[in-house]
């Protein structure tokens, strides 16, 4: 196809996501991408600074991730999971073990992050269902939170005006205000009293930083005192580290830089290196004891027509070996310290707000752009500002992030940082 009839079939038939259906802007055509590079079709070349939502750790078009999927598809593409397994199934659970808590005891397989929660959610439902009680329907979550786009996820998610349209369909819930070091004090006695009266059922949270929120950023401290205090209440914890896990906040896992482990850990994105779609939900020992029975009642009723699919699970199992190559933790150091020298540069800004860092996500707040938060205008004028400068940076309303693949070179960060602080210089 030529361009242009890429551009019109694109425009007279395909719905993208989280877009009015008539929008200001042009969908790029993408020919190829390497690294941290998109190649347009145009012969454009753009910096991959958000990890095409946040998903590449790797790189595009990773080698050893495409091997693995070729193989695997030509071994075993995929296999009904009811009833049958597989190696590759096996080997990313096993996997997965060695980087969990060790009172990890069961994987859960489905096909994205929202997918990933509504299943955590259910078990966290059917954990207290199991044991007869049923009073125990109360899910505390974090104001100003994003857990997905099925209705599960979005009712646990903070009532942002994405999801007005169905908030008479999303079933309640209780939230907390969102901890600083100012409100903390205030936070735990809120927490308190939402469960004063023993019929909570799970607290969830997004580990150390809310993405969609804003890339807001809480510590480890209080993070440990809301999960220490879930848990000497039995409520069950659900840590979403769906964004936060395979090292985007340092540590593999978000949850690794406190003492204390979740009950439920939902896994997603980088995952498969950012090459296919997978959901894990991961649980502890405590939580699969109530389901271990024989019983059908007993058991988690939930599942999906590619779940555990071997050509996804080779692509996860490749990820992961290049997650733990040495190369892979160095990036991640490397991207850390850059990010820490560049906010240096953006403090001499007047109109730049709350810098802050954590791991390889480096974030702040625009001021003078009329509102602030998502539904601030400034997205419409910076969006296509870096992408004339070959870069992809997608705002949180005035929130500006940098959420690279770690693969991205010293050059391809530092003309990141450039057009950045170009933008900054001009506006
Ligand atoms: N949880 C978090 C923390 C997320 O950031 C996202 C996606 N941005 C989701 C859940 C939902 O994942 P998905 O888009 O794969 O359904």
């Amino acid at each position: 196809m030529t361009i242009d009839e890429i551009k019109q079939a694109d425009k007279d038939l395909i719905w993208h996501p989280f877009a009015p259906l008539i929008n200001p802007f042009e969908y790029i055509p993408v020919k190829s991408a390497k690294g941290a590079k998109l190649f347009t079709h145009e012969g454009k070349t753009i910096i991959d600074a958000v990890s095409s939502w946040w998903v590449n750790i790797h790189g595009h078009a990773n080698e050893q991730i495409a091997d693995a999927i070729h193989k695997q598809a030509l071994e075993l593409e995929h296999v009904i999971f009811a009833g049958f397994t597989h190696e590759p199934a096996v080997r990313l659970a096993k996997n997965l073990m060695t980087i969990l808590p060790d009172n990890y005891s069961k994987i859960f397989f489905s096909d994205n992050g929202s997918t990933s929660i509504e299943v955590a959610l259910k078990m966290a439902f059917q954990y207290w269902y199991n044991q007869g009680a049923k009073n125990k329907r109360k899910i505390i979550s974090l104001e100003g939170a994003y857990h997905g786009d099925t209705f599960g996820s979005m009712s646990v998610s903070g009532r942002s005006s994405f999801f007005e349209p169905f908030f008479p369909f999303l079933f309640d819930i209780e939230t907390l205000d969102f901890p600083t070091e100012e409100n903390f004090d205030k936070v735990v006695a809120q927490f308190d009293q939402l469960t004063s009266d023993d019929d909570c059922a799970a607290f969830i949270f997004e580990p150390l930083v809310q993405g969609a929120g804003g890339m807001r950023m809480y510590s480890p401290d209080m993070l440990q005192q809301l999960v220490a205090m879930a848990q000497s209440k039995g409520i069950i914890c659900i840590a979403d580290e769906v964004m936060t896990g395979w090292g985007r906040t340092g540590t593999t896992f978000a949850c690794d830089q406190i003492e204390a482990n979740p009950d439920i850990t939902c896994i997603s994105k980088g995952i498969t290196g950012g090459a296919l779609p997978l959901g894990i939900t991961a649980v502890n020992s405590k939580v699969e004891a109530v389901f271990r029975s024989e019983e059908l009642s007993k058991a988690l009723l939930h599942g999906h027509s590619y779940t555990g699919n071997p050509m996804i699970c080779a692509a996860a199992n490749a990820s992961f070996e290049l997650f733990e190559a040495k190369e892979c933790k160095d990036n991640i150091q490397r991207i850390h310290q850059r990010h820490q020298g560049f906010m240096e540069k953006l403090k001499t800004f007047d109109h730049v707000e709350n810098i802050r860092l954590q791991g390889t996500i480096v974030a702040f707040d625009l001021k003078g752009f009329g509102e602030t938060g998502y539904n601030s205008d400034a997205r419409k004028k910076i969006y296509p500002y870096f992408l004339e400068k070959g870069v992809l940076i997608r705002p949180l309303g005035n929130v500006i992030y940098l959420l690279p693949p770690y693969v991205i070179t010293d050059e391809e960060l530092d003309r990141v940082y450039e057009a950045l602080l170009e933008f900054l210089e001009e506006n």
